[in-house]
């Protein structure tokens, strides 16, 4: 089907034409030949960027009267924003026609809107209660209504605008057609059409959306202040990602690729403070696989052609939600689902609500993977690594040393020794890791109880997985009043100064306790602890089994 087979006036043709439109969309095609040769009322059910304003736009701008003074269609929608948005897109239906159209919306001076309805529009946009106000203001005039448009009801509902709609649809003539569309049919909306609407039709189109594919949507609760440690969670949980980690702001986007960088991963940055030939190089690699992680701020990565990653991850979620649909949109391939995960804190979770609306889907909530999950996941995901591998064949000829120098080992034996050689740092780490479910649980219990102040920020918190050096790597002034220790643990282990603070953060649960002087040797660690804490220190450590095969004894005699 084409625009000019629906009978539209060559006014709107040519408009819509220059806009670019070339055929109606599919709720295009059945509303406009619907509300142009039919009498009864249109229930729409699509979703977000089906083209729904052009579908009740372009039918209203061709029987309402330009030369009548006087208001004919009055279209509600939920926000400033839509409101702004439909009258705007509106306009350009109707730039050749003389069509007066205005928006008027709550949290915008009234007084300007007071004034630009002294010219009567023929098109009223309107949040319901701004409408509302103008209407016991006498400013707006319903008695001539013949189209009202109720644009995203569901939306309205849920704002909690159910009453002012009641009360407008109650003073608009009975003569008036009734439009509405909503992305989902609430019982609510149901009532509204039994109650407010004649013979209404249902037209509904099928999911446009992108977010129709594949993909499953979870999110993860998280601190403010663990957000990176979360994110790291999840990347070492999903060893073979192949993904964006979405951030907000070009700023968040270079910090957290730096960090991942700097620990080791995968990563590269794509924002817009690059040059076009960093942008490009940044592409190319991930296009090719070369790089796994891609930290990206939405705008730079809207010049990316790659939809078929195995996650999405949202280091923040997007202001609105058509971005949430465009970043998922890049997961979810044809027989193997996407995977798209959002990092909330307690308090962003109410943004969840209205994307799962858009999108038409729930979200699931996912625990953040504990430590032991993740070495599990990364310990199989290397086996399988292993059983796929070609071993080169350069290696033949080591072989029969290898296997001789081996030959008194057992099989089983020689697996965990392999294996440990690879995964023992890994170990290590999460061996100390916090559980950070349990501590957003704690926030968000002790926010009910009002204990956690305003604003805490991401600054200074006490709940790293690696705790910051600067904290407690003090130098203790008094020699005298410190007592020398150390720990089976050195540089042959791995060991560092800030795992050792870590350590002792997690045994003795006790950050005051001050730690200085530390000193690495291939097979032990040396430190001063205030002699006051000795005790506290050497008995966590022999009765938490956080600190099982380490031993923490005190130096004999001098240094
Ligand atoms: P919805 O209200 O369903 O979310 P919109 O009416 O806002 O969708 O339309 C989304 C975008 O698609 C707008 O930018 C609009 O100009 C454009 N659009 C609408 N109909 C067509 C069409 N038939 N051809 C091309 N673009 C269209
Ligand atoms: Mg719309």
């Amino acid at each position: 089907m084409n625009f000019n087979e629906l009978g539209l006036k060559q006014e709107i043709l040519t408009a819509i034409a220059g806009m670019g439109f070339e055929k109606p969309s599919e709720i295009q095609a059945e509303v406009i030949p619907y509300l142009l040769n039919e009498t009864g009322d249109v229930v729409g059910l699509a979703q977000t960027g089906t083209g729904k304003t052009a579908a009740f736009g372009l039918p209203i701008l061709q029987t309402i009267d330009p030369k009548a003074k006087t208001t004919q269609a009055l279209i509600l929608s939920p926000t400033r924003e839509l409101c702004v948005q439909i009258a705007g897109e509106v306009s350009k239906y109707a730039k050749n026609l003389p069509m007066h159209i205005v928006a008027v919306y709550g949290g915008e001076d009234i007084r300007k809107q007071l004034k630009e309805l002294d010219n009567t529009p023929q098109i009223l946009v309107a949040t319901p209660g701004r409408l509302i106000d103008l209407m016991e203001r006498k400013k707006v005039h319903l008695e001539s209504i013949s189209y009202l448009v109720l644009d995203e009801a569901d939306e309205m509902l849920n704002m909690g605008f159910l009453d002012d709609i009641n009360t407008i649809l109650e003073r608009t003539p009975d003569s008036r057609r009734t439009l509405l569309f909503s992305a989902t049919m609430p019982n609510e909306i149901a009532k509204i059409a039994m109650n407010y609407m004649k013979n209404a039709v249902e037209i509904s189109v099928g999911k446009k959306n992108e977010a129709a594919k594949n993909v499953e949507h979870y999110y993860v609760l998280t601190k403010q202040s663990t957000r990176y440690d979360v994110l790291k969670r999840l990347l070492d949980y999903y060893p073979d990602i192949y993904g964006i980690v979405f951030c907000r702001t070009r700023q968040e986007t270079k910090d957290v690729a730096e960090k991942l960088m700097v620990d080791g991963y995968n990563a590269d940055a794509l924002h817009g403070d690059l040059s076009q030939a960093q942008r490009d190089s940044v592409m190319n690699k991930f296009r090719l696989r070369a790089l796994q992680i891609l930290v990206a701020t939405d705008v730079a990565a809207r010049g990316l052609d790659v939809n078929d990653l195995t996650h999405v991850i949202h280091y923040n979620l997007p202001d609105d939600r058509e971005t949430y649909t465009h970043r998922s949109g890049r997961t979810g391939r044809v027989n193997k689902s996407g995977i798209s995960i959002a990092l909330v804190t307690p308090r962003e979770k109410g943004a969840i609500k209205p994307i799962e609306r858009v999108i038409n889907h729930p979200f699931t909530q996912m625990d953040i993977p504990s430590g032991g999950m993740v070495c599990q996941k990364q310990l199989y995901y290397m086996v399988e690594k292993m059983q796929n591998l070609e071993p080169d064949k350069k290696l033949e000829r080591y072989m029969p040393d290898v296997v001789e120098l081996l030959k008194n080992m057992d099989r089983d034996d020689i697996i965990r020794r392999f294996i440990a050689l690879q995964f023992n740092q890994l170990l290590e780490y999460y061996h100390n890791s916090v559980d950070l479910n349990a501590s957003v649980q704690q926030e968000i219990k002790s926010s009910k109880q009002g204990r956690v102040s305003k604003g805490r920020g991401s600054r200074g918190s006490d709940d790293h997985d690696e705790p910051k050096k600067s904290r407690r790597q003090m130098r203790v002034v008094d020699k005298g009043d410190t007592l020398r220790l150390k720990i089976n643990r050195g540089r042959k282990d791995g060991f560092e100064p800030k795992r050792l603070l870590g350590l002792i953060n997690d045994v003795t649960g006790d950050k005051s306790i001050k730690i200085g002087d530390i000193d690495i040797s291939p097979k032990f660690t040396f430190f001063d602890v205030d002699k006051k804490r000795v005790k506290q220190l050497i008995q966590a450590f022999s009765s938490n089994h956080r600190a099982k095969g380490y031993i923490i004894g005190e130096v004999k005699g001098n240094r």
